[in-house]
């Protein structure tokens, strides 16, 4: 992090270039009791939270927050009649402060939020609907019958004629991955999300061709569970390797199955409610521990998870991966340190706070662990202190009695 990443003062002498574009760019302040009217001021703090300790090694704390190198060696910069140490100095990278002399703020990030952030729109897939076009006629008895023409996919510019007169109308890039399987033994080998390291979709044909040469990942969008059997083909296309048909899909051992969902059974992918597990620490890679505390509240209020302790010990993690962020923010400690226990406790009130919204709690859950509303009093106090006066009152009164 050293050799990329410097949040001290350097030295005048030795690097004079460097010292002025640090002097000129990244020193923060004055603030504080010195200029209680700077811009970064909020309720008499510095919402940047300058300025920061003085640290004799850089290094991170358990959760991965870096922290910075700044020693106490004495050297000051003078900004608006007030001395500035290593306490100030905003995060800078040596080169690009010199290279494009501008105010560049350099962090490192390998807080799963950062990430989650950058990657977000990467793994979350397209925006899409499912469209169908039908039309209906009424039978002799003026029941509604309804006639399904199936979609038929053309670029804008394809002429009319062409689309409609095409052989292959209708063949998707799934149904596409059958054909491939009767053609290619290589393919039979591979999962539908492993076709393209091998293989590459020619649009125009519509057709699987091995690849000659380069590589390519694969991406399945996302099905949320309780989506009925499509969330089952998923599941299945995870791991069902050459299948020609749907009911190569649905076959395990030789045994045909009547549906995805029996046939993930029959696969034991569905023992022990590893489904939801799966389906969470899926959803971990880009959703909000906030999106996946509903997530796992639906599982809940649906009856769908036989055994919710298994899966609870399983992603609490992810479910309450903003837990420290949030009480570092509200308590206004930036290195507030909470333990699994109290994440686990701060995590178990929000499911809680979700489950009322159902009229559900969870001691409707015997399984589930409950929240201890004693250690996270404190917490609560200034939540509602920010929230309501009067509720903090009728609050604190009831404790007292
Ligand atoms: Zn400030």
């Amino acid at each position: 992090m050293d050799s990329i990443i410097s949040a001290e003062i350097p030295d005048k002498v030795v690097d004079k270039d460097y010292y002025n574009v640090v002097e000129e760019f990244m020193i923060h302040g004055p603030c504080g009791p010195a200029r209680t009217k700077s811009p970064c001021m909020v309720n008499g703090r510095c919402s940047k939270h300058f300025p920061k300790r003085f640290v004799e090694l850089s290094n991170w704390d358990e959760d991965g927050y870096p922290i910075y190198m700044r020693r106490d060696d004495g050297r000051t910069i003078l900004k608006n009649g007030v001395e500035l140490d290593n306490r100030y100095v905003v995060p800078h990278n040596r080169y690009l402060l010199l290279k494009y002399r501008a105010h560049i703020n350099v962090e490192w990030c390998n807080q799963s939020r950062s990430i989650k952030y950058l990657f977000k729109y990467v793994n979350k897939g397209n925006d899409r609907v499912t469209a169908e076009f039908y039309k209906s006629t009424t039978d002799e008895h003026s029941n509604e019958v309804v006639d399904e023409i199936s979609i038929q996919l053309f670029e804008d510019d394809d002429r009319i004629d062409n689309v409609l007169n095409r052989p292959t109308v209708g063949q998707s890039m799934f149904t596409g991955w059958f054909d491939a399987n009767k053609r290619f033994d290589v393919a039979k080998g591979l999962t539908y999300i492993d076709m393209p390291t091998k293989f590459v979709w020619k649009k125009d044909i519509r057709e699987w061709h091995p690849r000659k040469r380069g590589f390519s990942i694969g991406r399945i969008f996302y099905v949320p569970p309780g989506s009925g059997e499509i969330y089952y083909l998923r599941c299945l296309l995870n791991v069902v390797r050459g299948p020609t048909n749907f009911e190569d899909i649905m076959t395990f051992e030789g045994v045909k199955y009547p549906s995805f969902r029996d046939a993930c059974y029959a696969r034991g992918l569905l023992d022990d409610d590893k489904e939801y597990i799966d389906a969470i620490n899926e959803a971990s890679h880009w959703s909000t521990a906030q999106a996946m505390r509903k997530l796992f509240v639906i599982l809940l209020t649906s009856n769908l998870v036989i055994r919710p302790e298994n899966v609870w010990n399983a992603v609490w993690q992810h479910l309450s991966e903003d837990a420290q962020f949030n009480r570092r923010r509200v308590l206004q400690k930036e290195d507030l340190i909470l333990s699994d226990d109290d994440k686990k406790n701060l995590c178990l009130i929000e499911l809680e706070k979700l489950l009322q919204l159902y009229n559900k709690s969870l001691k409707d859950y015997p399984q589930m662990p409950l929240p201890n509303f004693d250690d996270a009093w404190l917490v609560l106090i200034i939540d509602c202190c920010l929230r309501n006066w009067l509720m903090i009152v009728k609050l604190y009164m009831k404790r007292v009695k």
